[in-house]
């Protein structure tokens, strides 16, 4: 596989002579590992059209060579990374108007910029990198579909280890050692068990609730493979389930397979979100489907594009995305079914593949 990163830089430069800066300062961190490969947890990173310069810490000196290679200028700076950001820009000629992320950077760093940086002029950029992110490429896809891979064989062990008793804390830790097993570098975030009634909070914490005969068991979870991220979920009754566990069920169900079969590039993302916002609305549960349909994966769980009623932008082909319909009823239960998806020149493929029909165990 070729290197990207050249690809990536140059299509970046190309967006700052559009946006009129001579430079732009990176400090998302998966920004800068996805212009240089660097997965270390300090850095900035000052990108110019003749330059590439990433400065980090002592910790990270032999790391630093291994992923970044000859792509940037590295420089360890042995106090603090703005001491050596101040040295570096001083010393590239033409250096005026620097772009800065407004979405990640901390107040007290932007205080920096306008006291000890004060020599330059600082602008706000959002999203120069996160846009170039968006559009996936092969070597990504292949990422992504191994940690959804990883993913999906997690869940397959812990389903056979689910039973009556244990607690939603427990389940998570079978899940998150299987992940593990499977070859899951970290977990992209705190994973979700939620059983009986707490089923139907769409974000919640792991208890010590013990699970119930009759109990619908949500898990969502993600694994992590050459960085990139996968993010599941699967509902599950432990025991028999009810006719009303099969009618929430079949809704979430019809909702998730039509909207991953009929998402696609081009269209933007309120009408991706609609194809399943609709068909829960006209099943009756539109009120209790609360969130939007799915967001982008990538280097983070969370990324462009949005696949909600407020988002006017067009999917990019090669975004991968999330389809996670939902139905939550308050002090019952709730169903949540999400897949992980590439938009192609074809449409979308899935890459989750675990059955969505409804398990019951036990
Ligand atoms: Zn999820
Ligand atoms: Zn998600």
């Amino acid at each position: 596989m070729s290197d990207a990163r050249p690809r990536r830089i140059a299509a970046l430069v190309e967006c700052l002579g559009s946006a009129h800066l001579d430079g732009l300062l990176l400090t998302s961190l998966s920004n800068i590992r996805y212009l240089t490969g660097f997965s270390g947890s300090n850095a900035l990173l000052v990108v110019t059209p003749r330059d590439v310069t990433l400065i980090t810490d002592f910790r990270y000196q032999t790391q630093v060579a291994d992923e970044v290679g000859n792509i940037a200028r590295v420089v360890v700076e042995p106090a603090s990374l703005w001491t050596g950001l101040w040295r570096h820009l001083a010393a590239l000629p033409n250096m005026q108007v620097v772009g800065f992320e407004t979405s990640h950077i901390q107040h007290r760093d932007f205080q920096r910029l306008v006291e000890a940086g004060a020599r330059w002029q600082w602008r706000p950029t959002a999203d120069l990198v996160e846009l170039l992110r968006e559009r996936k490429d092969a070597g990504e896809i292949d990422r992504i579909r191994d940690a959804a891979g990883v993913a999906t064989r997690a869940l397959e062990r812990t389903v056979a280890e689910i039973r009556v008793g244990l607690t939603e804390l427990q389940v998570a830790g079978v899940l998150e050692k299987a992940l593990r097993d499977e070859g899951s570098e970290g977990f992209p975030f705190p994973s979700i068990v939620a059983s009986g009634p707490r089923s139907a909070l769409p974000h919640a914490r792991s208890s010590t609730r013990e699970i119930e005969p009759g109990d619908f068991l949500l898990m969502d979870f993600g694994a992590e493979v050459g960085g990139y991220c996968s993010d599941v979920t699967r509902t599950v009754v432990v025991g028999r389930a009810d006719d009303e566990h099969r009618e929430v069920y079949e809704v979430v169900k019809v909702a998730n397979e039509r909207a991953a079969k009929g998402v696609r590039a081009g269209m933007s993302g309120r009408d991706a979100d609609a194809i399943a916002r609709q068909y829960i609305d006209r099943a009756g549960y539109g009120e209790l489907f609360g969130h939007s349909l799915g967001h982008g994966i990538g280097l983070e769980v969370h990324e462009s594009p949005r696949l909600a009623k407020t988002s006017e932008a067009m999917l990019a082909e090669g975004a991968v995305v999330t389809i996670e319909p939902g139905v939550y009823r308050p002090g019952w239960g709730g169903v949540r079914i999400e897949d992980d998806v590439v938009l192609d020149a074809n449409g979308s493929q899935l890459l989750t593949h675990f059955p969505r029909e409804l398990i019951e165990l036990g």
